[in-house]
């Protein structure tokens, strides 16, 4: 990136961009896992469901197109192969082996949790540091809240329509 955008930066550059590398890896795994999902997906309100996981994938691979576009800027290198993907994630790959609507969702809503606390980690750090990477890492963060919010709100859904009393 231009000399005078990495001047005036007030963190180590390298640590950051390790630090979105790890993110990026985490978000194509997301977005894989919320793919797949919504295509192995059964149960009561399995089309609600599925189209929220696919709105999710959407969301999480522009969430990876952000943090790259950043990285490079950075005068940094997005992870270039999907073997490292598994080696440097935060928050892992859960495959959705089981396709029981509310397997697969308190799958995703646990990568969802990881990822606040991973895209908060990241939001202190540059915090009054680096404020160009904040307001793409808030952005990130906003969605990642909303995506938790939303699929807490199928799951509940799918309990009440279960009730019996
Ligand atoms: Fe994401
Ligand atoms: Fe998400
Ligand atoms: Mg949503």
């Amino acid at each position: 990136m231009g000399t005078k955008g990495v001047e005036i930066l007030g963190l180590d550059v390298n640590e950051l961009i390790e630090m979105m590398n790890k993110a990026l890896a985490d978000e194509w795994l997301a977005y894989y896992q919320y793919w797949v999902g919504a295509k192995v997906i059964k149960g009561p309100m399995r089309e609600a469901a599925a189209a929220e996981l696919i709105e999710h994938a959407n969301d999480e691979l522009r969430h990876a197109d952000m943090l790259a576009n950043r990285i490079v800027q950075l005068g940094g290198t997005p992870v270039l192969s999907p073997h490292e993907w598994e080696e440097i994630t935060n928050c892992g790959y859960a495959s959705p082996e089981d396709p029981f609507v509310k397997k697969i969702l308190e799958q995703n809503i646990e990568g969802e949790q990881c990822a606040i606390q991973v895209y908060n980690t990241i939001l202190e750090k540059v915090k009054d540091k680096d404020p160009v990477t904040y307001e793409i890492v808030l952005e990130i963060l906003t969605d990642e809240i909303e995506h938790e919010d939303d699929l807490q709100a199928v799951l509940e859904d799918i309990e009440l329509m279960q009730r019996r009393d």
